[in-house]
């Protein structure tokens, strides 16, 4: 099975990914981490690609191309953070039919802007293995350390409250049109992005067996 998973910036595309990928056994591929992963690297593309994600802009569509036909392969895969724009759409939609591939679902998390701005501004992440964290909705242990490696959290720089509110218009400039793209292909699956984590993990798996549009 193949799937995008489709939201703005804090929907829970992120938590969902993880959960989905393991219980599905499919590849997470996701272009914030891969991206994320470049700019630690300080390569010339990596600092490139430093300077768009701390603006809070999407890197251009040449590099995130590249980036998506090194991490495509044969196994079955579950895309995270992209497609972000129409362009991607259709490049998406080349790179699978060369390989002989195709797409089965885009899920849709739908979330309003209150939720994701707090899920955002409130998200911590362990700077050396990547786990989650939220200073309200899911503190550690400790306090700012990681339950899996007592390593310091820290804030995303993309998670300050002036980048979000970027984050977001450029969700809605560029990603949102994505949705009537999808549902238009009838791949899209629509589910309440403002629940708890474990009702939409419910939602979507109760959804992609039942093969139903949207949740009930
Ligand atoms: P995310 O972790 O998915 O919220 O992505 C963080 C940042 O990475 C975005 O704000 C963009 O700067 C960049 N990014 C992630 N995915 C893409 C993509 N498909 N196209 C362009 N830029 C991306």
């Amino acid at each position: 099975m193949n799937l995008v998973l489709l939201g703005c910036p804090g929907s829970g595309k992120g938590t969902q990914a993880e959960i989905l990928c393991k219980h599905f056994h499919m590849k997470k591929v996701s272009l914030g981490d891969i991206l994320r992963q470049e700019a630690d690297k300080g390569s010339n593309l990596g600092n490139t690609v430093s300077e768009y994600m701390g603006k809070g802009v999407l890197v251009p569509d040449e590099i995130i191309k590249e980036v998506i036909k090194n991490n495509l392969g044969e196994e079955s895969f579950l895309l995270d953070g992209f497609p972000r724009n129409l362009n991607q759409a259709d490049m998406l939609k080349d790179i699978l039919s060369s390989k002989g591939l195709s797409l089965d679902r885009v899920i849709y998390l739908n979330v309003s802007e209150d939720v994701a701005v707090s899920r955002l501004t409130g998200r911590r992440i362990c700077k050396n293995c990547g786990a989650l964290y939220h200073k309200v909705t899911m503190p550690p242990e400790q306090d700012n350390k990681c339950d899996k490696c007592g390593s310091d959290l820290v804030m995303r720089e993309d998670d300050k409250e002036e980048t979000v509110k970027r984050r977001w218009q450029v969700y809605m400039n560029q990603t949102h049109a994505l949705i009537e793209y999808y549902s238009k292909a009838g791949l899209l699956s629509e589910f309440d992005g403002n629940k708890d984590k474990e009702s939409v993990f419910k939602a979507i798996i109760d959804n992609l067996g039942h093969g139903e549009d949207k949740e009930s």
